[in-house]
């Protein structure tokens, strides 16, 4: 299982470090990411399309992108080391990544993040969040939308929740996410040799 798509890719690592290292008030090395900046210039082959940072909002919120259909989701960052695990049960691949792949489902098939099928539901589960059933949003806006005004609750729950795991869990979590940024940084490192 040393196959290069088995691992996340170095791309997704670097920027996961940051969005994490962050978290807890360290400067990243290689200087920092902001919005608006272009991390890779898309001149290699794991990274055919140009990789923007798109928001690192104070409130914690990271962008991630399904691999197979480009389909966007908001997350909480303390939820990202467990987020970005996860595999596609048929495949094995990675479902997300950190970075924009350039392309997003057609139009009009876009799912609400609280669908049934939709890749985030596992997750919003845990938080209790009831299933939606809209799957035919025309664009990436109109499903921001739809998550602002028909989930207003939901959307400030997940913000609650982020609020919630500073308390008992986040000591917990904190633990694991420095186990998961060591096991990136000695893939990082492993490359690097
Ligand atoms: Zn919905």
């Amino acid at each position: 299982m040393t196959d290069e798509k088995e691992t996340i890719s170095e791309e997704d690592a670097e920027l996961m470090e940051f969005l994490l290292t962050e978290s807890v008030d360290k400067i990243p090395e290689p200087g920092t990411l902001a919005a608006g900046d272009v991390v890779n210039t898309s001149s290699n082959e794991d990274a055919p399309f140009p990789m923007v940072v798109r928001e690192v909002s104070s409130a914690g919120y990271v962008t991630i992108y399904d691999r197979v259909t480009g389909d966007p989701s908001i997350v909480n960052r303390n939820m990202l080391p467990n987020v970005m695990k996860k595999k596609n049960v048929d495949t094995g691949k990675f479902v997300f990544t950190l970075r924009d792949p350039g392309f997003r489902p057609p139009m009009g098939i876009y799912k609400c993040d609280l669908h049934r099928e939709a890749p985030l539901r596992e997750y919003f589960d845990k938080l209790g969040m009831p299933v939606c059933r809209k799957a035919n949003l025309k664009t990436e806006w109109d499903k921001m939308r739809h998550m602002q005004r028909r989930h207003p609750q939901e959307n400030s729950m997940n913000k609650e929740d982020e609020e919630r795991t500073k308390d008992s869990k986040r000591e917990t979590e904190r633990q694991e996410d420095r186990e998961f940024q060591k096991l990136l940084l000695s893939k990082l490192t492993e490359k690097a040799a």
